[in-house]
């Protein structure tokens, strides 16, 4: 990694074991190299791939996960040198989007995701042109076969996306039928891990995969919430963020996180224990602005209270609740809040809501 300082350096890296274990993964060795340009045939320093040779020897791992967007060069080299699979950080994130994508809507777009990444790097991959690459020479059968797959993953890439149309379009007028009705709409964002799921269970009474791993959720889903006035809202749960998102997967997940930004108020959970809730704070913040949802109400809520870090101080330009979803009277505490905001809404668009 360059230009990052050591503890944003260790933040990365920890994820990356945490992004590990989402994948099923059991991390027994991590590693690091301080470089201030990238071997370019390799990525680390050739002593260090010596280095890594002989502990892969001895501990004998199924995989090498780079936490850096390697070339498609770069990992054949590291994996004819290594004699292991090696992947890097995005292709770890796409197989943990793939192995928790629920919907038809969720499957597709992590299926679309992986072939987008894998096109490019399709050089004749596991042959011996491989280590020759392109251009002259390596003309001749396997290139035909090359050619072919490329044409059947476009085909594919092409399919999924007039899939995907339908689908968003489908999602459009079921939001523009839910807007007739005027039930008031709530979205729950937060970074990956902050809380939504279980907040949503205890908010809704269901139960939808909560889990202490990153991404449990992937498919937003909605559900009506009853508030204690009797009043009917509609709560939304969303996809999680993360710092160094693949744009790709930005790309596509954009369309479920834009039912995000058709809600009429947003709960922006943050996970209080964690050493680094400000930076995801600030990276939600982020992608929501670019999101273009500044006109939207939000409340932050600062959530895992009964275990908040040390060091924890709210932001205090943000209007915010301070709670913990495991406990019921905090629960109340923002069903309250909630409601207020209900109210206030319902008074300022004098609408009145079933
Ligand atoms: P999401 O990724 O934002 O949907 O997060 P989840 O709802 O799946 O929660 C992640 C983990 O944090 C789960 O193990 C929850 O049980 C736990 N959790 C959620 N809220 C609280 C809380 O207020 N306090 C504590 N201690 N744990 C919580």
């Amino acid at each position: 990694l360059q230009n990052v300082d050591d503890e944003q350096f260790d933040y990365s890296m920890d994820e990356l074991a945490s992004l590990t274990k989402t994948a099923n993964g059991e991390v027994i060795l991590m590693t690091s190299q301080k470089r201030t340009k990238y071997h370019s045939a390799l990525y680390i320093g050739t002593g260090k791939a010596e280095e890594l040779l002989a502990a892969i020897e001895e501990l004998e791992p199924d995989v090498i996960i780079f936490n850096n967007e390697l070339t498609p060069s770069q990992i054949r080299n590291l994996t004819s040198m290594l004699g292991k699979r090696v992947i890097d950080r995005t292709q770890l994130i796409l197989d943990i989007f793939a192995l928790r994508a629920k919907s038809k809507e969720g499957k597709l777009q992590v299926e679309l995701a992986q072939l987008q990444y894998l096109l490019p790097r399709l050089v004749g991959q596991g042959t011996e042109l491989s280590r020759l690459g392109g251009g002259i020479g390596t003309r001749g059968p396997g290139e035909t076969k090359l050619e072919s797959d490329r044409r059947h993953i476009r085909k594919r890439i092409d399919d999924i996306k007039q899939q995907l149309n339908v689908i968003v379009e489908h999602r459009k007028r079921y939001r523009e039928r839910r807007k007739r009705n005027e039930m008031f709409h709530i979205s729950l964002v937060g970074y990956t891990n902050a809380g939504k799921s279980t907040l949503f269970n205890r908010l809704t009474k269901s139960d939808t995969f909560e889990q202490d791993l990153l991404f449990a959720t992937l498919d937003p889903t909605t559900r009506k919430f009853m508030l204690s006035s009797g009043m009917t809202t509609l709560l939304t749960d969303t996809v999680g963020f993360i710092q160094d998102l693949p744009t790709s997967l930005v790309a596509a997940f954009r369309s479920t996180l834009e039912e995000a930004t058709e809600a009429d108020f947003i709960l922006h959970v943050v996970d209080a224990s964690h050493e680094n809730y400000r930076s995801h704070e600030e990276t939600v913040k982020h992608l929501l602005n670019d999101l273009d949802v500044k006109n939207i109400p939000m409340l932050t809520v600062y959530n895992k209270m009964d275990k908040v870090h040390p060091d924890f101080v709210p932001e205090p330009s943000t209007t915010h609740l301070e709670m913990s979803a495991l406990n019921e009277g905090d629960l109340q505490k923002l069903r309250t809040r909630i409601e207020e905001e209900c109210k206030q809404y319902m008074e300022y668009y004098e609408v009145s809501i079933p």
